[in-house]
């Protein structure tokens, strides 16, 4: 007898239909004589519509109000996957994060998660009830209902597989497994059998939004056997594996964008030590997180700083560092939010030169300028132009033949 955890994205419970079906393969799972214990998003939409609500209420509300209401998404499909399941003739038992006790940080709408109480699970699998826990949230030492974060769900699965040493966490969602790219931009992307956690955590990092970054973390360092499947049709769907030497022989394994990005220059600092502290200590203190960071090698006595923030974050990033520029007396700040980040990622790149020339050569031939560059062992980014993205990404999938098995290759 194994146990598993499922979870199914907003898609994959986007109706009443759909919560059907996924009871109709729960249910199957459960009479092969596997403990089943399933974890929801919302309905697809769902979480939008509710921070929508919230913002037409208050233009700024309370991170912990937010929780409160962004939370009932999820409370709402597990009623309902519990209910299709009883329906089935199949006993289940629906669950708040709280309830079943996943106690998280204070950080509302950013949670995470410190501890698991299993118990609940445990006597509700062994009494052969299936478990179904709403994704996304947790409550607080306080009691406070919180939230882990768009894409949440993923985590909690992963959570929830750690804590009840599960066989296998599978990720139920609406493509049929982790792409060489996103194949909604890329119709020649190709399914891979098999990712390392370390490329797939770049892939996350990097905006592959396909697994939330925080879920592959915690699978990495509880070692849970993670594997992206999909809802509709059979398949075994993506391994997200240890690295193997198959792996090795593939140079790039994805292609990950971000289209969240934004860019900010402050151009005629004086180049005197701490002024980078200068610059980036108070968007730090007004808790905006920065991406890629470039400083240019000054040619006189003053020198240029360019650095990315998420998009959300452009216009208050920008009213800090213009007050920043008056203080140093620097010469002007810009920005453009109309940009992206672009990367490529692979284990492989580590024992090959070449790739980064490959990846620039490809992008000139397309016309496209890159605006900042960014490399670590096993991925480079590029950030370029909004409206490049597709054809930097279709060009650079093409010129690394990850439409090719590596068999073919
Ligand atoms: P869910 O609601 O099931 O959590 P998400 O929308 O969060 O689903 O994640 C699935 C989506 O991730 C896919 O529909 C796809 O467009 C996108 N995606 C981005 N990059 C990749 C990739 N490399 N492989 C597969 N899907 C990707
Ligand atoms: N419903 C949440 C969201 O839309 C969590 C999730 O789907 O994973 O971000
Ligand atoms: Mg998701």
């Amino acid at each position: 007898m194994a146990l598993y955890v499922y979870k199914f994205g907003g898609t994959s419970v986007g109706s009443v239909e759909r919560i059907k079906s996924v009871a109709e393969k729960v249910k199957k799972a459960h009479d092969l004589g596997d403990q089943i214990v399933v974890v929801l998003s919302a309905m697809s939409g769902e979480t939008n519509r509710l921070i929508d609500l919230a913002k037409e209420m208050q233009s700024q509300p309370t991170a912990r109000e937010l929780d409160v209401l962004i939370s009932t998404g999820e409370q709402v499909t597990v009623a309902l996957l519990s209910m299709a399941l009883h329906q089935l003739g199949c006993d289940a038992t629906s669950y708040t994060g709280g309830q079943v006790r996943i106690l998280t940080d204070s950080v509302h709408t950013k949670a995470r998660i410190r501890e698991i109480d299993d118990a609940k699970m445990r006597a509700d699998l062994n009494d052969r009830k299936v478990v179904v826990v709403a994704g996304f949230q947790g409550v607080d030492e306080f009691g406070d209902i919180t939230t882990l974060g768009r894409g949440g769900s993923d985590t909690s699965a992963v959570a929830l597989a750690a804590a009840l040493k599960a066989d296998e966490c599978h990720i139920y969602t609406d493509v049929d497994g982790v792409y060489t790219t996103d194949p909604r931009v890329e119709p020649k992307a190709r399914r891979l059998d098999h990712i390392t956690f370390e490329e797939m955590l770049e892939m996350a990092s990097l905006g592959s939004k396909v697994l939330q970054i925080r879920s592959v973390e915690f699978a990495g360092k509880y070692n849970v056997a993670l594997r992206v499947l999909s809802s509709f049709q059979e398949g075994c769907g993506t391994l997200i594996t240890y690295e193997d030497s198959q792996m090795e022989s593939a140079l790039i394994s994805g292609i990950a964008f971000n289209r969240d990005e934004a860019k900010l220059t402050i151009t005629g600092v004086p180049d005197l030590p701490g002024v980078a502290h200068k610059i980036l200590g108070p968007i730090a203190d007004a808790n905006i997180e920065v991406d890629m960071i470039v400083q240019n090698i000054a040619d006189d006595a003053s020198t240029d700083f360019t650095f990315t923030v998420h998009r959300n974050e452009y216009l208050r990033a920008k009213t800090i560092l213009e007050q920043t520029c008056s203080e140093l007396g620097a010469r002007k700040v810009t920005g453009d939010d109309t940009i992206v980040k672009v990367s490529i990622v692979g284990v492989g790149m580590r024992s090959h030169a070449g790739i980064a020339s490959t990846m620039f050569k490809t992008l000139a031939d397309e016309g496209i300028n890159i605006r900042m560059i960014a490399t670590s062992e096993i991925k480079i980014s590029v950030v370029v132009d909004e409206k490049y993205l597709e054809l930097a990404v279709r060009a650079l999938h093409s010129a690394f033949e990850l439409d090719k098995t590596i068999e073919a290759l």
